[in-house]
């Protein structure tokens, strides 16, 4: 299509990636990015603790696929088109060089998401895309085989493109995704996810600090559980195995107005019979020894 105009709505990551694609892919084509706010990829600045964990080396694509609540098997399929391996070529071929940590965690050797920003505003540059801040779409419609782009209510002062992206990320409020919803888009409530849990239990919070490396989280009478390690906070529990468990567990948690029964595995996800090995282990070989300093299943030192 001669002077095709592609219209990305959302200037975060996605929005980014998929400028660039389409540019790369079709030269001729004028693509612009709008963003509602004063700045783009704000969320990834802060992503990875400023750090931006970029992706995960993981060997498999099933492997990666399981890391994810819901969508696992939809991810698979998209893994398929484009894996963990592509996304680290993608930055490393547009001047981004990369590191894998011993975890796996794929970050940009600068350490610092600052880099990934500049790499993708570079390439946004040499490929001459527009980029447009302060500029809230608030609704799309079709005209004559045209969308029509309105930035303010009522539809005035609208732009017309060939195509559309649209890259908004997520919204807290229903309201928020209103104008998609027009379009006849099925739109799933958004609920929280990823936090850490308040429980009030005064025995519980005065370990706050306490870190215990391998626990098994689990909802109580639900299948829901998660693993990892977990961090006792001055509120309830917070760390890894936590907010995995609320990632998982969102829409359950969000049904239950977050009053629900939890279960802690403190020595992970051990069965009865290792444990009774190892404990046995203790009791014949290690009878001199204190507890608190042999510190079985890994279990931290409480002072
Ligand atoms: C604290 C934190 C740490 C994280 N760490 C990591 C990490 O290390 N690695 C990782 O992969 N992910 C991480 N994430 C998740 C990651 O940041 C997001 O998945 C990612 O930023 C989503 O990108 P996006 O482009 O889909 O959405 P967003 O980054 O949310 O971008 C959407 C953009 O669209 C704009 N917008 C919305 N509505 C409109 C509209 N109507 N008109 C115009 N513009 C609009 C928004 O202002 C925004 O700039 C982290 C998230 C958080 C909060």
């Amino acid at each position: 299509m001669v002077n095709m105009r592609v219209a990305v709505v959302g200037g975060g990551a996605a929005g980014f990636f998929a400028a660039i694609n389409v540019k790369e892919k079709f030269p001729e084509a004028n693509v612009v990015i709008f963003e509602k706010s004063s700045s783009v990829l704000s969320k990834l600045k802060i992503s990875g603790g400023g750090r931006c964990n970029i992706t995960n080396a993981a060997k498999s694509i099933n492997e990666l696929s399981k890391a994810y609540p819901r969508g696992e098997k939809t991810l698979k399929k998209m893994f398929q088109r484009f894996s963990n391996v592509d996304a680290m070529d993608w930055f490393q071929k547009r001047g981004l060089p990369l590191t894998i940590q011993q975890d796996n965690c794929v970050f940009p050797v600068s350490q610092n998401s600052q880099s990934v920003i500049d790499c993708f505003l570079n390439v946004c540059e040499k490929l001459n895309i527009t980029i447009k801040l302060n500029s809230r779409i608030r609704s799309l419609q079709m005209k004559n085989d045209k969308f029509l782009l309105g930035f303010q209510d009522g539809n005035l002062n609208s732009q017309e493109f060939d195509f559309v992206i649209i890259t908004t990320g997520g919204s807290p409020k229903p309201e928020g995704l209103e104008w998609l919803k027009k379009l006849g888009h099925e739109i799933s409530p958004p609920v929280p996810s990823l936090f850490s849990l308040s429980i009030k239990d005064k025995p519980l919070n005065k370990l706050m600090g306490v870190v215990v490396e391998d626990v098994v989280l689990k909802i109580q009478s639900e299948k829901l559980s998660s693993n990892g390690a977990l961090l006792i906070t001055h509120w309830g529990i917070s760390g890894p195995a936590t907010l995995k468990l609320s990632s998982f567990a969102a829409r359950f948690m969000n049904e239950k107005n977050y009053a629900f029964k939890l279960q802690v595995n403190w020595v992970g996800g051990r069965n009865d019979e290792l444990i009774t090995q190892e404990l046995r282990d203790i009791s014949q070989n290690h009878q001199a020894k204190i507890m608190a300093n042999y510190r079985p299943f890994n279990l931290p030192t409480v002072l």
